[in-house]
């Protein structure tokens, strides 16, 4: 049924499945414009998929590069914490 939906949209909206597979070609800006303002939408509503781009992001070093989104100065020592509890959590 979303897929009908997607067809008769003629691509001006992205549900979740699509915001996913696009995610790497949304961050390098490599998808045309009205695909990255669809995803961008999508994004402004569907926090999952916010909290999953913001991530991916982050991953990859593209932070810098995109103003809208910004990194919460903990997100990455939370990152490097609990790397680090998985890999040396006995205590000594
Ligand atoms: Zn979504």
């Amino acid at each position: 049924m979303r897929g009908f939906f997607k067809k008769i949209l003629g691509g001006g909206e992205v549900d979740c499945d699509e915001v996913l597979r696009l995610s790497s070609d949304y961050l390098e800006e490599e998808l045309p414009a009205a695909k990255q303002s669809a995803i961008q939408f999508h994004l402004s509503k569907c926090g999952p998929c916010k909290a999953f781009v913001e991530t991916l992001a982050s991953t990859i070093g593209l932070l810098s590069r995109l103003p809208r989104i910004t990194a919460p100065p903990g997100l990455k020592q939370s990152l490097i914490d609990q790397t680090r509890g998985d890999k040396g959590s006995s205590p000594s």
